[in-house]
């Protein structure tokens, strides 16, 4: 008897490779067994061009109603991809589109196995990193200042009339530069919002942390208000064993490399942006990074941190056979209709994902992956065997059927 579904899962499609696993994922390992129930939007790039990218707004609207998503990977479309897909237009990231209409945070955790070591050895537990997509220096004006000016920082009211100037530098000596940036309340506070409920969910103590000693006024604010959030969540933290901890962005680098892992990290924009690569090349390959979005009102949107792989896509056109790692996309999956499972009270469903991630992670560890993780491989009395893609789904599928 397949599990039944009662809400549907937004699922939105998408390009190349992670699009040819995409089909091959669903037949394989999941409809055989469960009954699933989607609202389809095809995300791939011919759509998305076709519609004007509607399609993506639309499919985010339709995310932030059912509140789960599932997404494969999709192209942003550079000059080489509009000659490529005589494209009408340079379309936005879709990534980008969704987040900025479900006001989202991105958590990128990696998929541990045995016999695939970090290269921090201490790391035995993931480290789930979330940035701060917003303002700081991504959205500064920055500027070249000539020897002999002054730059100045200053401040208006609604009316126009000049509050406050303060003196930024004065370039008399020799001319540089100057920039400005900013961040708002609300976004800071939902940020810490999704940090919270994301950390509840999840299980995970949280790691915030800013230079307020020197940035006194702007840091200083991210760390009152992630006090101030705090405050909703200390009981249910306390009930769950849970601990928040703020302090010094260079003691927090120190303490995560020091950590057995298993601590959500905040990050500011700039320092999530850094620190995101440093965590998932420790781990190893971006075929073992989940991603997922998640908005201060509850919206949840999985992916695979990749992209679409686009190398292995040629090869798989020219018909050679590819060797794809379909880990991050098979967990967007299963972290989606668990999710979907919870909310709608189907346990089955929960039961089932988890089973299907366990499937997964055994046939690496019982030695059977793809290329990429091959080189990364050392587990005694085991010798790894590359699989194709497919022949990795299927080696999964039995697994499953045994679980
Ligand atoms: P990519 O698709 O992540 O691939 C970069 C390289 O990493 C691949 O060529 C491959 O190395 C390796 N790799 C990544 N995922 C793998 C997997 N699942 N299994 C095995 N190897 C894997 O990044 P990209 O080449 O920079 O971007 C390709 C397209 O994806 C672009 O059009 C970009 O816009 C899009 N993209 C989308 C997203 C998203 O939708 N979230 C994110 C990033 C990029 P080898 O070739 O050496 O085997
Ligand atoms: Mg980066």
């Amino acid at each position: 008897m397949k599990i039944k579904m009662k809400t549907p899962l937004v699922e939105m499609d998408g390009d190349e490779m992670t699009r040819i696993l995409w089909k091959e994922i669903k037949k394989i390992l999941i409809e055989p067994y469960v009954e699933l129930k989607t609202e389809y939007y095809d995300l791939g790039l011919e759509n998305r061009d076709r519609t004007d990218d509607e399609v993506t707004k639309e499919s985010a609207l339709a995310a932030k109603k059912y509140g789960v998503a599932v997404k494969c990977a999709t192209i942003t479309p550079n000059l080489q991809r509009m000659e490529e897909y005589s494209l009408k237009k340079m379309w936005k990231s879709p990534n980008g589109t969704i987040r900025r209409i479900l006001d989202g945070t991105v958590f990128r955790a990696p998929i541990l196995c045995k016999g695939i070591r970090s290269y921090v050895p201490g790391w035995k537990q993931p480290i789930v990193l979330a940035r701060h997509a917003y303002g700081d220096v991504y959205s500064a004006v920055d500027e070249e200042v000539a020897s002999g000016e002054k730059v100045y920082l200053v401040r208006e009211d609604a009316a126009g009339k000049v509050i406050k100037k303060t003196l930024v530098h004065d370039f008399a000596v020799s001319g540089g530069v100057a920039q400005a940036m900013h961040n708002s309340d609300d976004s800071i506070a939902s940020f810490a919002h999704s940090c919270f409920r994301y950390a509840l969910d999840c299980n995970l103590p949280v790691l915030f942390a800013t230079k307020d000693t020197i940035s006194k006024q702007y840091d200083g604010r991210f760390k009152q208000i992630f006090a101030e959030v705090f405050m909703q969540y200390e009981k249910a933290f306390e009930e769950n064993g849970l601990w928040y901890l703020y302090t010094l962005i260079d003691d927090a680098v120190a303490r995560i490399v020091r950590s057995e892992g298993g601590i959500l990290w905040a990050c500011k924009n700039y320092d999530g942006d850094v620190m995101s690569d440093m965590v998932a090349t420790a781990y190893g390959s971006l075929g073992m990074m989940s991603s997922v979005l998640v908005s201060p009102d509850g919206n949840y949107e999985y992916e695979a941190a990749h992209g679409t792989v686009t190398r292995h896509y040629y090869k798989y056109l020219k018909g050679e056979e590819t060797s794809t790692n379909s880990v991050a996309t098979i967990f967007a999956w299963t972290g989606a209709l668990c999710k979907r499972g919870e909310l709608d009270g189907i346990a089955e469903l929960c039961v089932f994902a988890k089973r299907l991630e366990a499937a997964c992670v055994a046939t690496i560890e019982e030695g059977e992956m793809t290329g990429d993780l091959i080189p990364l491989f050392s587990r005694e009395g085991v010798t790894p065997r590359k699989l194709s893609s497919e022949e990795f789904l299927h080696a999964v599928a039995s697994r499953l059927e045994r679980a």
